[in-house]
Order: C-alpha cells, then sequence, then structure tokens
C-alpha cells in the first residue's frame, strides 16, 4: 500500500494531501468513524481520474467527501479506505444568463450557488438549512430535498448535465445544457441519488430561474391534524401556483425549538397541536402580499387555522425559519436517532400515535420531535433513546420502520440511505429492485472501490 499511497499523493501534490486526517463531521450524529491513512484533494476532473484509475487497478477502496452534512454515514471510512474531498474543486465556471444556467464544479457550498445567482437577479432552487457547508456535489449525491420541493421539485430537477468520473477513471462527460434532451438514456440520472456508489461527481450544469424577490412568510397554529392537509389544499390552490414551502411543526419540537437563547419569545402567544410555517414566492410584492393575507384569513374563517403570525420583514421572516431549523435544540433530548420518513399525509397520524405507543410500551421511551415537508409527504421524526446502545437504536429503527412497508412508504424521504439505513432497505425497495441496484453497481465499479458498503 505504501507504494500506493505515494503514487496517489504524486498526483495531486504537496496542497492536494492531508495524511492521517482528523475529520468531524456536521451530520455525523451517530459517531461514525473517520479512520483512513490519507486525504487526497485534487483540483481538477483529471486528477480525479487519474486518482481512480490507479485506485481502481489496485482495487483500493476510496470514500468520497463533499460538505461532510451527510446524515446516514456515508462519508464514514475505515482505516483501509482513501478519502477524496471534493474541497479544492469549487470555481463556478459560468453563468448563462439568457439560457438560465451555472456551471459549477463539484466543491461549491450550496450558499455560494445561491449568492451567486441572485447577483444575476436568478435563483437556484434548492435550499436546506445546511446550506453554508453542503456542496453542490453532495447535494447532488444525495438528491437532497430541502425546503422548496413543493414548488421545484428535488436536486434531481435542478440539474441539467454532469460530469463524473466512474470507478475506472473514465470521465464521462454529460454537460447538457438544455432543458429538453431526450437523446438516448439520460445517464446523469443514474449518478444524481446514488451517493457515491456508481461515480464521483465532479462538475454539474444546474438550472436557473428567474428571481422570486416577493416572500411572504407566516406561521400558523392548527388544532387538528387533518386540518393540515385540508390547509395546505386551501393554501396551494388560493396562492395560484406561489406557495413554495408549507413546513409542519409539532408541539412537541416546537417546545424546544424556541427556546434556544438565540431566539425571542415564541411569536405565538398560545401552545397548539400543530404548526405550519407556510411561504409564497413571486415577484409582485403588493399584489402577493394582498393574496397571501387573504388565503390566511380565509382559512381561519374556515377554522382551519386557529392562529397566525404573518412576517412583516425579512428579519421575521429569517426568525421564523430559525424555528424550524434550530436542530440544535434536539439536544436537550439527545442522543436522538433523527428519523426521515415519507408516507401517505392520509396515514401520519396513525403511524404517528402507534409509533408513540409502541415506543413507550416496548422500549419506556417518550421523546419525540416532529417536524417536516408535510407537502412532500416526508417526516422528520426525532426520538431521543436516552442511551447510545446500538441495540437500543436498531430496536428503536425497526419499530418505525417496520411498519412503512404495509403503507407503501419509505425509510428514505431525502436524506439517501448510506450506511445507517442499509438493513431495512427492504422496508421500501423489493428483492427485485436491489438486485437490479446490485446489477448496476457491478456494472459501473466491478472492484467495488467507490464507498464499498454504502447503500446495498
Ligand atoms: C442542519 C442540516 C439540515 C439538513 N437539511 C436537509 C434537508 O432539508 N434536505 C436534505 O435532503 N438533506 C438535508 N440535510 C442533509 C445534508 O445536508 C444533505 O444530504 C447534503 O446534500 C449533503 O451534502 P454534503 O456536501 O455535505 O455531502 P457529504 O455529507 O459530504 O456526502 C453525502 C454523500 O454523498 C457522497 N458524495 C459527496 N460528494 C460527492 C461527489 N462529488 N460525488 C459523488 N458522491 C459524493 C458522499 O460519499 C456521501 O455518501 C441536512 C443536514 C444538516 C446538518
Amino acid at each position: 500500500m505504501e507504494r500506493l499511497l505515494e503514487q496517489l499523493k504524486a498526483i495531486v501534490g504537496a496542497k492536494g494531501v492531508v495524511e492521517s486526517p482528523s475529520i468531524s463531521a456536521v451530520g455525523n450524529w451517530r459517531g461514525h468513524p473517520y479512520d483512513s491513512p490519507l486525504l487526497l484533494r485534487p483540483e481538477t476532473s483529471e486528477q480525479v481520474a487519474a486518482i481512480l484509475q490507479l485506485c481502481n487497478q489496485h482495487q483500493q477502496p476510496i470514500v468520497i467527501h463533499g460538505g461532510l452534512t451527510g446524515m446516514v454515514g456515508g462519508t464514514s471510512t475505515a482505516s483501509t479506505e482513501i478519502t477524496l474531498s471534493l474541497e479544492r474543486m469549487r470555481k463556478i465556471e459560468t453563468i448563462d444568463k439568457l439560457g438560465r444556467t451555472m456551471t459549477v464544479e463539484a466543491g461549491v457550498r450550496l450558499q455560494e450557488i445561491q449568492q451567486a445567482a441572485a447577483a444575476e437577479n436568478l435563483f437556484f432552487a434548492l435550499d436546506l438549512g445546511a446550506r453554508g457547508s453542503a456542496t453542490i456535489g453532495g447535494n447532488i449525491a444525495t438528491n437532497a430535498g430541502g425546503n422548496q420541493v413543493i414548488r421545484y421539485g428535488m436536486t434531481r430537477e435542478q440539474v441539467l448535465g454532469l460530469e463524473v468520473v466512474l470507478a475506472d477513471g473514465t470521465v464521462l462527460s454529460s454537460m447538457n445544457h438544455l432543458l429538453k434532451n431526450n437523446a438516448g438514456y439520460d445517464l446523469k440520472q443514474l449518478f444524481i441519488g446514488s451517493e457515491g456508489t456508481l461515480g464521483v461527481v465532479t462538475k454539474a450544469v444546474l438550472r436557473l430561474r428567474p428571481a422570486m424577490p416577493a416572500r411572504n412568510t407566516a406561521l400558523v397554529g392548527c388544532d387538528q391534524f387533518d386540518k393540515l392537509p385540508r390547509l395546505l389544499g386551501h393554501i396551494e390552490s388560493a396562492l395560484g401556483g406561489k406557495l413554495s414551502a408549507f413546513e409542519a411543526i409539532w408541539d412537541n419540537y416546537y417546545q424546544l425549538a424556541t427556546q434556544g437563547p438565540h431566539l425571542g419569545a415564541a411569536p405565538l402567544s398560545e401552545r397548539h397541536p400543530y404548526y405550519a410555517l407556510i411561504e409564497s414566492t413571486g415577484n409582485d410584492g403588493e399584489a402577493e402580499a394582498q393574496v397571501f393575507l387573504g388565503a390566511l384569513e380565509s382559512a381561519l374563517e374556515q377554522g382551519l387555522i386557529v392562529d397566525a403570525v404573518l412576517a412583516k420583514s425579512e428579519k421575521e421572516q429569517q426568525d421564523l425559519w430559525a424555528i424550524r431549523d434550530n436542530i440544535d435544540s434536539l439536544a436537550a433530548i439527545a442522543p436522538v436517532i433523527i428519523f426521515d420518513v415519507g408516507l401517505p399525509i392520509e396515514a401520519m397520524e396513525d403511524y404517528l400515535k402507534h409509533i408513540e405507543s409502541e415506543l413507550r410500551h416496548q422500549l419506556g421511551l417518550n421523546q419525540l420531535a416532529v417536524f417536516g415537508h408535510l407537502g412532500d409527504s416526508n417526516l422528520h421524526i426525532v426520538v431521543g433513546t436516552e442511551t447510545e446502545d446500538i441495540n437500543v437504536y436498531h430496536r428503536v429503527e425497526e419499530l418505525l420502520y417496520a411498519p412503512l412497508q404495509a403503507l407503501g412508504g419509505s425509510i428514505s424521504a431525502e436524506h439517501g440511505i448510506g450506511l445507517e439505513k442499509k438493513r431495512y432497505l427492504h422496508y421500501s425497495r423489493s428483492t427485485e429492485e436491489i438486485a437490479a441496484m446490485g446489477k448496476l453497481k457491478k456494472a459501473f465499479d466491478p472492484n467495488n472501490i467507490l464507498n464499498p458498503g454504502k447503500i446495498i
């Protein structure tokens, strides 16, 4: 291995090498190990290709690192694995204002992309709480969801073209700029959401949209769960396609999230079982504010909501979002497992009642915090486990994942599978689907060098 390591170091030069790296990841809630002997930081796609070619020849496993905000242990690295980080590939190459595209290297941070688009009066329609650290390569590899899926779809919908380096070092350039291109298989789709198991994303052509400078944001209180989907339907039709976020928050999360030291008092004076953070975006400030207000008023009249606070400034909008994004407040019930399940809205209430009761009766656990992208049928359920015992983790996971199968639900709506959910994949995918995934993996990475052991 020594000789191989020297050859790999020569490819990237001194600046591209970190020996015995010490890495701590933002989303590494479960303390996955990072024991890699060598971190390589290539600067170009050609260097990535040379690294993979050499690793493939020597059957040397390699783990890909973006911004390390992933939630499922996908960047966990063993002592026999080399790490490849895209952190030095951070160029925004071009912005095509007319064609509304941006061409970027994979290591560019999501927030930098959002800011670069805004500077050209354009808009990149992906947003999530880890925007300051997550890279676009990681977003693509995980097909990240986030706060605006209800209007714009997941990362997949924001990507027009990709450059990917395959396990054998082949540079597969599919840098398409067109919105429509049905010339044969759309190969990029294979790599979006493949969590680094099929290839290394090195560049992307991103789809931009016109800027939507007018934003209306409200937090509302709701007294019954079944009113939330009705409220969603009401708001969607009242806003005529302008709804950009509909985030549901259960009172158990609201109570934690409004108590952080950096937050002011809870914006709604009364407690409610459920809350929804609702946002519309557009470009006609005054008219849209009126429509937004009207939609809330009629929701009040129909009894769909019992309370509402409307943000009157950008600062107030940020304060409302800070509640939704106050993941740090979960420390109050740590250690926790953060679930990211998908299930039909109409099944959510019964599912939550069921798991709450099972957690209490089977494991004596009663710390739960729930919030989620309700409009995308996606719930984040946070369970306080009172212990870091892996056996307890597995019992809790089994308890939450098993019922999803009968509901046609998903064990991962947006975070991916990585290492953490691998053992439960069969609850969401059939034997045939998992076998087909295995065939794809074999075809693209016959020596199993890319993120080995992740997903399948
Ligand atoms: C506070 C917080 C909020 C979050 N909110 C959301 C949310 O709303 N929606 C959501 O979907 N996720 C969310 N996440 C999870 C996370 O931010 C996303 O999964 C993100 O897309 C990961 O990007 P990253 O650059 O950090 O990737 P990493 O964590 O570095 O990697 C994630 C996976 O992608 C692979 N990978 C990384 N870069 C590449 C590349 N260039 N080529 C091939 N494979 C690669 C890695 O090997 C790993 O398997 C959140 C995380 C945090 C901490």
